[in-house]
């Protein structure tokens, strides 16, 4: 299989792998590191801690050397059920200039277009290396991308640049708002609400704590925004309680009460002493549920945690983007990607893909054949640069 293929054949392969991310990605894995072997190109995989149906795999062209520079992409697609398709979701369609298909534009187009740069990089005589990093489990809170770098750094070189490819248009964005979320649980006392003052109800206490998250989002909107946090969409971090379900009927004190609280921190706030000050208030909320019944709770598990990308002072990441691309508008986004982990491990990172995010996670998802031609371009200036 020591065939070259185009980017376009390496699209249509990916994206005919229905890696959502609730399913296995092994197929996928498994053909890209077969096809980058076939090239003499050494890879490794990472697999998942705990689930055999995931894996990541990374590669190294060039010289065995630090430096060089990282091509991040994730694997995993949100699902299609439930959308309107007008065809296949894991078939390319080429209509109208678009390229129709499950994660073309989220991120397989940029998957496909470092997969082809690593193989056009392994054949020409490159004096900086090149790393391609790809991911599992990015579509359900970025988890997968910690346990790849920290593998990937124990068997190659360090690198020095991160180029994270999510749909940016082909534009240098510099940060990004990080996130972090709580499944709450709120476990009370039931008893006849003609009585309620001897029960503890589960949604009432658990209403507490969301007020705490109104209160915070007030509080926080009022703040005078750092300069950073200023060029965010709002300027401030802010709490949201996006599902609950609880009780079972109007005239029981509510038993249990289950509800999501998600964090966006703008970058600059620190997210440790956020969870932290939830944590502090659910505590403070238990206190007054156990002093009417003492076995009463509130569980708190952390769902997700994905740093935000922090702008950097003449970071190298962005001064190569901005070299190879001439771009130079300062851009930061509202969404969270894996760059933030890269960065927190002490990579200079940047985020610059094929595609608009607003085609991300839709039906009829498509990447433009323009912009997937954008990215060739800006590969092969890439590989140029690191000759
Ligand atoms: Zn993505």
């Amino acid at each position: 299989m020591s065939t070259r293929l185009s980017p376009r054949e390496i699209l249509d392969k990916l994206v005919s792998f229905p890696t959502v991310s609730s399913e296995t990605n092994l197929p996928l894995i498994d053909w890209v590191e077969s096809y980058l072997q076939s090239h003499g190109i050494a890879v490794h995989r990472h697999p998942h801690e705990t689930d055999p149906a995931k894996a990541a795999v990374f590669a190294h062209v060039g010289p065995e050397i630090a430096g060089a520079v990282v091509l991040s992409g994730h694997t995993d697609v949100v699902p299609v059920e439930g959308q309107p398709w007008s065809s296949d979701p894991f078939e390319v369609v080429e209509r109208d200039g678009k390229l129709f298909g499950r994660g073309t534009c989220d991120m397989k187009g940029f998957d496909a277009l470092a997969i082809w740069a690593m193989v056009e990089g392994h054949y020409a005589n490159l004096a900086r290396p090149l790393q391609l990093a790809l991911s599992y489990d990015e579509e359900i809170g970025c988890t997968g991308a910690a346990p790849l770098i920290e593998s990937m750094a124990a068997k190659f070189p360090k690198g020095s640049a991160v180029i994270v490819g999510e749909p940016s248009m082909m534009g240098a964005v510099t940060g990004h708002k990080g996130g972090a979320g709580f499944r709450v649980h709120v476990r009370g006392f039931e008893v006849h609400s003609s009585l309620m003052h001897t029960g503890v109800n589960a949604i009432m206490y658990g209403a507490k704590l969301i007020e705490w998250a109104n209160d915070m989002n007030a509080a926080n909107r009022a703040q005078e925004p750092n300069p950073v946090a200023a060029t965010f969409e709002p300027p401030w971090t802010t709490v949201h309680v996006g599902t609950i379900s609880g009780g079972t009927a109007h005239n029981i004190t509510a038993l249990d009460c289950h509800f999501g609280l998600d964090f966006r921190f703008v970058p600059g706030d620190d997210s440790a002493e956020w969870l932290a000050r939830a944590r502090a208030k659910a505590a403070e909320i238990e206190g007054e549920m156990q002093a009417v019944v003492p076995d009463t709770h509130i569980e708190m598990r952390e769902t997700f945690a994905v740093p935000a990308l922090m702008p950097e002072e003449a970071g190298e990441a962005e001064t190569l983007v901005r070299q190879l691309t001439g771009d130079n508008t300062p851009r930061v986004v509202s969404y969270g990607t894996e760059g933030g982990h890269f960065q927190s491990a002490g990579y200079s990172t940047v985020i610059c893909g094929p595609g608009d995010i607003a085609q991300a996670h839709q039906p009829d998802e498509y990447l433009t054949v323009a912009q997937f031609e954008a990215g060739q371009r800006f590969m092969e200036k890439l590989l140029t640069s690191c000759s």
